[in-house]
């Protein structure tokens, strides 16, 4: 926009003077320069707003006093590296990555800055992304969580372990993979209707949280099936762990809504790994192979599938 009143400039009559000046004090972005030694020079309405300063009370301080303590070294340093490099702006901060300021009251505020560099002044301009943060961290939680259990979904699974997987099971400890699936599921349906079902479902999703700890990463697989990622000593605790689930939800009666009380079983498949190279379907399949043989063998059981 700037580009473009200038161009004109040149062939057509100037932009009234003043111009410049509505803009930066109307813009919603917020505008702050600084001099070579980072002092603030000035800041419109917007960025005291945005940071939540008292009027005019900005300008001549560092500008420090907008970035969190722990932060401030590493701003001065590409401050500085900017200041003295060849780029003439740079835009900084995205939903990944976005830059952390702090507010007046001391409270943080997620910004996306574009700095520009004019003589020996540098400027920014910033916009709060808060809301978009925030935004896309819940339509990220939704996407990943089962809205019948309120356990994570596949996806959220998926995500979830991949990223355990790669941070390791923790000393003395390997990664067991449950699979579990409800006994004759169907015939909960059939007889107490489909929202029965559905109440079964989630108390089972219940009780599963419960059985396990909370570092364990527990999620529905899909239908009347649900998956676990334990991170234990060895096979005879994980064998004791699955055994105590399938024990608890046999022992439990199961509300299917009003009047409706269930008595259900459900079979456990589980394995240890992943092994080397085997990625996490792999990992997943086996346990499903192991399930299998629980259901094959009779269900209402846990069958423990070596590699
Ligand atoms: P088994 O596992 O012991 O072999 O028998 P099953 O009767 O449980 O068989 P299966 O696992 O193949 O069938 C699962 C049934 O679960 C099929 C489907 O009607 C039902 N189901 C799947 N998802 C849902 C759901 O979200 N709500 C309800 N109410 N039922 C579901
Ligand atoms: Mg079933
Ligand atoms: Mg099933």
């Amino acid at each position: 926009m700037a580009l473009g009143l200038q161009t004109r400039e040149s062939t057509e009559a100037a932009p009234q003077p003043g111009l410049f000046r509505t803009i930066v004090e109307s813009i919603t972005d917020g505008i702050v320069v600084i001099d070579e030694r980072s002092t603030i020079l000035y800041c419109n309405p917007a960025a005291e707003r945005l940071f939540g300063w008292p009027d005019g009370e900005l300008a001549g301080r560092p500008i420090d006093v907008l970035v969190p303590e722990e932060y401030r070294p590493r701003h001065q340093f590409r401050v500085r590296a900017f200041a003295h490099g060849e780029a003439q702006s740079r835009r900084m901060g995205s939903r990944q990555a976005h830059i952390l300021g702090q507010r007046y009251d001391g409270s943080e505020i997620s910004l996306g800055i574009t700095i520009l560099r004019s003589g020996s002044m540098m400027m920014a301009v910033i916009r709060d992304l808060s809301d978009w943060i925030r935004e896309n961290r819940e339509l990220e939680r939704l996407a990943n969580t089962d809205p019948l259990s309120g356990l994570q979904n596949r996806r959220g699974f998926s995500e979830a372990a991949e990223r355990a997987i790669r941070k390791g099971p923790g000393e003395d400890c390997r990664f067991f993979l449950l699979m579990l699936d409800i006994d004759f599921f169907k015939q909960v349906n059939d007889r107490h209707g489909h929202d029965a079902g559905d109440a079964a479902i989630r108390n089972v999703a219940v009780v599963m949280r419960e059985a396990l700890r909370s570092k364990d990463l527990v999620a529905r697989w899909g239908g009347e099936e649900f998956v676990a990622l334990l991170s234990l000593n060895g096979r005879k605790e994980a064998l004791m762990v699955a055994e105590r689930l399938r024990m608890r939800i046999a022992s439990t009666t199961f509300s299917g809504g009003p009047g409706v009380a269930l008595g259900m079983t459900a079979s456990i498949g589980l394995v240890d790994g992943p092994g080397e190279g085997e990625g996490l379907d792999a990992f997943v399949r086996r346990a499903d192979l192991a399930l299998y043989e629980a259901k094959a063998k009779g269900r209402n059981r846990v069958v423990f599938l070596s590699p």
